[in-house]
This record gives structure tokens, sequence and C-alpha cells, in this order.
């Protein structure tokens, strides 16, 4: 094999691994905090660790797993801070790709239709795992028709980082996308309506992000006496009353900040 072949197929072997594990986010199958081994991850797909090295770098570079000095890779786990600004990215990004898709020929509608279609069997058969993934592709699709590859680099990594926050933050089950908003953009696109279109989607993103437990948790304690209702002041008197709506306090994050699914022992390591 020549030096230019055998770099060629580092590179698709690298691709493969990050896309799997791409692919396994969005189908919420790698939950946040999940640990990435190295040697396993070689293993699998058969391949040098260095490659698995090179994959995961990546994937640290976007943001979708975490590295820590002698601990190792995790998939990463946003937080409220970071899930608000995938979110404030995607507000600003995703009714534009809206827009310049409505904008170019009315060829696109038959793809999105077709990608419709599958969402439709998948939630009509009960498969939550393809229509999860199917529903996040669907932005990703609106990219790569709007012809910009920058775009399309941008949504992948943005919707991996979404279905980690959904996975970590959402008020109800790990819902989907609301069925009918991607129906009326692909009909404002259909219409090339544009500016339709991108305020569609705008609400649509609205509808995402009004699932989500964003807030930051009120009163949080900063300070470990704080947290430990160990008052630095000279009164004793209502540490005791601190203390029990401390504890109650953190009880109510832990709930909000891990809703179902993603449970303490898979997001532990990751933290
Ligand atoms: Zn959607």
């Amino acid at each position: 094999m020549t030096t230019d072949a055998a770099t060629a197929g580092r590179g698709r072997a690298e691709e493969v691994i990050r896309t799997r594990i791409l692919d396994a986010i969005l189908e919420r199958r790698l939950p946040p905090g999940e640990k990435l081994t190295e040697e396993r991850l070689a293993q699998l797909f058969g391949v040098s660790r260095t490659i698995v090295r090179q994959a995961l770098a990546r994937l640290a570079q976007d943001g979708i797993v975490e590295q820590h000095a002698n601990r190792g890779t995790f998939v990463a786990a946003p937080t409220r801070e970071g899930a608000r600004h995938v979110l404030e990215a995607r507000c600003i990004v995703e009714p534009e790709i809206a827009a310049l898709v409505a904008g170019r020929c009315a060829c696109q509608a038959g793809i999105l239709r077709a990608h419709l279609a599958r969402e439709d069997r998948a939630r009509a058969a009960g498969d939550r795992a393809t229509l999860v993934r199917l529903t996040g592709e669907f932005h990703v699709r609106l990219a790569e028709l709007a012809g910009n590859t920058v775009f399309q680099r941008l949504l992948t990594e943005l919707q991996a980082l979404s279905s980690l926050a959904i996975l970590l933050y959402a008020r109800g089950g790990h819902e989907s996308c609301p069925p009918e908003d991607h129906a009326n953009i692909v009909a404002a696109i259909e219409q090339g309506d544009a500016g339709e279109a991108a305020r569609l989607m705008h609400a649509h993103l609205g509808h995402v992000a009004a699932d989500l437990d964003l807030a930051e948790p009120p009163d949080r304690p900063t300070d470990l006496a704080d947290a430990l209702g160990i008052g630095t002041t000279a009164e004793g008197e209502g540490t005791g009353a601190r203390r029990g709506a401390a504890s109650r306090r953190t009880d109510a994050d832990s709930s909000r900040a891990m809703p179902t699914g993603a449970s303490r022992r898979e997001i532990a390591p990751g933290r």
C-alpha cells in the first residue's frame, strides 16, 4: 500500500468510527457521560488505537466527547448553559437554512417529503430509536439541501449536542420533534415561501426549547459551608432550616437534571 493509500484508509476508518458514535448519540443509545474506552473501540472496529484516538480527538474538538487526563474519554454531558448555547446557535442558523432551501428549486421538497414519510412509518411502528434519529436527521438533511457544507457539518454537531441535552434536561419523556412542525416547514418550502419557512423553523425550535428545563436552579449554594448548611456567621439560629432547604433543593435539582433514562450510574463517570 502506498503512503497516500494508507493515509486515505486511516481517514476512512476514523470517519466510520466518528459516524457510528454520532449515530448512537442521535439514537440516544449512547447516553451522556458514557465512557468510551480506546482499547474496546479498537477491538470493535478492528483498527489500531491510534486511529481510535484520532477519531475521539476530532469528536472532542466538536464538543461531542470530553477527554479527561488519566480518566479517559466520555460522551459529553452538556451543562444547562451549554445546552442553552446550542439552542441559541440553532435558532440563528436553522431559520436561515430553511429560508435558503425554500429559495432553491421545489425539487428539494420531494426529498423532504420522503424523509417525513420515513418519520411517519417509524412513529406508526412505535420505533422510538429510529424516530428520534430521523427527526434529528431532518434538520441535518435541510442543511445538506441548503448546499452549504459548513452548515451541514455545524448541524451534525449541533444535533448530536441537542440529543445529549434532551436526555439530560427534557421535562417529560425524551420526545422527538412535534410531528406537525416538520410537515408545516416542508409545506412552506414546497410553496417557495422563504419567510414562512424561517418563521416556522424558529417557532419549531421554540417548541424544542420549551420542552427542556434549562433555567439555572435558583439559589444554588456556591460555598461549601452553605451547601453543608454550616453558617459562617456567629448566629447559629436557622442553620437547620437552611440545611433542610439546601437538601430539598439538591434533590429537586437532581431529579430535574436526570429525568428518566439517563441514570445516575451512567452519568456519574463523566461528571
Ligand atoms: Zn425538528
